[in-house]
């Protein structure tokens, strides 16, 4: 069929308008906007069937007149924007099923070949209007806004990019885990047995940092990503544990990072501690999760009837490099897959005594349980410190001294 005939029975389904009509031609030629192909089909219409030539008028049957209300989309979304920080910006469009469908029928029916979808020629013109409202680029691939027009509904949603920064963390005082830990009773709806906080603690590293931090931000939500995590009951010491801050949905973002570690750490002092390295992204926070880094654990240790120093010593040379098979303990068999690991004591060694009791220093591969280690956890592990010595050990007080980080994290 030729272009022309097919103008024409485009024109026979009923009232169109130019933008609609050069649409379906839309990858035809350069330099043209669907609305200059629709007219000048029109145009070609009227010449060849030698009928009066009739501009467009009344609803069109695709798209109800929508690029009439370009300027009108372009001030929603201007106004949706209003206190939101951006350097870049994408339109997306939501279009009710009903007008993609009659598009579609014409493309199936006439068998189009080159046809632009109602949804990219909307997100073109509005884009358009919008930048020349706000002198702000559209950027394809990393906007940091994406507002999406609803044309149903006649509003629009934004969805703001997050922003990233890594850093270390010190964790200081002992009972406060590590992210937001939902209420067993209630799952976070809140009851009388978290106080109806929704949660089982009242703050978590991941809020003493991330209320702060999105405070400044003035984002949504700020969720933490560490490198590994302690006990609750474990001080982070060293120089802390790599970690990486996502804010959600801020409405700034050029924040100078130096003011927002001041901030962290005048308001959760002498709770948490953190530096902070750099901006970081999604991607970092991938590798964060897929390092397996060494951790220096400092332990104190109860050996049932006292012990020797020299016997300890002697205990811990022979787990020293040791390769230890670890049934997943009993402490947490109810929520993990139950099977045996093995993880490699990279060090061990005393670090020092006090009041009957001995500190232990124990270097071990990411994923190493170390109060099993000690424990022996009634055989899961072996071998342990309690196995070797022949007598009931356990840890008292456990604190991570450090977690390896490759540079990415630093
Ligand atoms: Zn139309
Ligand atoms: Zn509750």
């Amino acid at each position: 069929m030729e272009l022309e005939e097919q103008a024409g029975r485009i024109l026979a389904y009923g009232e169109i308008c130019d933008h609609c009509l050069g649409r379906f031609f839309g990858k035809r030629s350069f330099g043209l906007s669907n609305a200059d192909r629709g007219h000048a089909l029109r145009v070609a219409h009227a010449l060849r069937e030698n009928v009066p030539f009739r501009a467009h008028e009344g609803a069109c049957w695709i798209c109800h007149d929508l690029f009439a209300d370009v300027e009108l989309w372009a001030g929603r979304v201007v106004e949706a924007l209003a206190g939101i920080e951006y350097a870049t910006l994408l339109i997306g469009t939501r279009v009710p099923p009903l007008m993609a469908e009659s598009e579609e029928l014409v493309w199936s029916e006439l068998d189009l070949a080159g046809p632009e979808p109602l949804k990219s020629e909307v997100n073109r013109e509005v884009g358009k209007a919008v930048s020349a409202l706000t002198g702000k680029a559209a950027d394809l691939a990393r906007p940091d806004v994406v507002a999406i027009l609803d044309l149903a509904a006649g509003s629009v949603e934004l969805e703001i990019a997050p922003l990233f920064f890594r850093g270390r963390y010190r964790k200081l005082e002992r009972g406060i885990p590590q992210t937001r830990w939902p209420c067993r009773e209630c799952h976070g709806a809140g009851c009388e047995r978290c106080g109806f906080t929704g949660k089982m603690y009242a703050d978590s590293v991941e809020e003493l940092i991330g209320r702060t931090a999105a405070e400044i931000f003035q984002a949504a939500d700020a969720v933490l990503h560490g490198a590994g995590r302690e006990d609750i009951d474990a001080l982070m010491l060293g120089t802390g544990r790599p970690f990486v801050m996502e804010l959600v949905a801020p409405r700034r973002r050029t924040v100078d990072l130096a003011s927002v570690e001041e901030a962290v750490n005048t308001a959760a002092a002498g709770r948490v501690g953190i530096s902070i390295g750099g901006w970081s992204s999604r991607k970092a926070v991938e590798t964060l999760k897929s390092e397996k880094p060494h951790k220096k654990y400092r332990i104190s240790v109860e050996v049932e009837g006292g012990i020797a120093r020299k016997e300890l010593e002697e205990a811990l040379d022979r787990l020293r490099g040791a390769v230890v098979a670890q049934q997943t303990p009993a402490r947490v068999v109810h929520r993990r897959a139950d099977r045996i690991r093995e993880r490699r004591v990279v060090d061990a060694r005393v670090a020092g005594q006090e009041d009957g009791r001995f500190f232990l220093d124990v270097v071990g591969e990411a994923g190493l349980y170390v109060k099993e280690l000690v424990s022996g956890d009634g055989g899961r592990t072996r071998p342990s410190l309690a196995g070797l010595i022949g007598r009931p050990a356990r840890v008292v007080q456990l604190d991570v001294l450090e977690v390896e980080g490759s540079e990415e994290m630093e």
